[in-house]
């Protein structure tokens, strides 16, 4: 599969159902700094990204030029570890567009 040109025109590896999908350590609460307590939270004695309606809470949607869904994350330059390990056209980028289906339509 092709990974596309521009994760803003994808986003689908922000997507899931999970609870637990993008785990915080540590090192990345403390570099997420003041934005840690909206974007994460604890489950038990581990922190996670908050998931909001099947997406990170930290994904931001909007409509690009001509209606076109675009993704942008809120932290990127402060994101967890397992989100910077992510890279497009990775062996996990390809992993992650095979296993799921097309984001969910923007509301907005
Ligand atoms: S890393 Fe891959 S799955 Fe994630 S947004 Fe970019 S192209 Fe999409
Ligand atoms: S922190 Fe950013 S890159 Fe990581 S899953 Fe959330 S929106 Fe996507």
């Amino acid at each position: 599969m092709n990974s596309p040109t521009d994760c803003c025109h994808c986003g689908v590896c922000c997507f899931s159902e999970l609870p637990t999908y993008v785990r915080v350590y540590g090192g990345d609460w403390h570099r997420l700094g003041p934005a840690a307590e909206q974007v994460a939270h604890f489950i038990g004695n581990r922190a996670y990204m908050k998931m909001r309606e099947g997406h990170c809470a930290a994904l931001e949607q909007r409509r690009g030029p001509g209606g076109t869904p675009e993704f942008f994350c809120t932290v990127y330059a402060e994101r967890p570890e397992i989100c910077r390990a992510l890279a497009r056209g990775s062996p996990e980028c390809e992993g992650e567009l095979a296993r799921k289906s097309a984001p969910r339509p923007l509301t907005a």
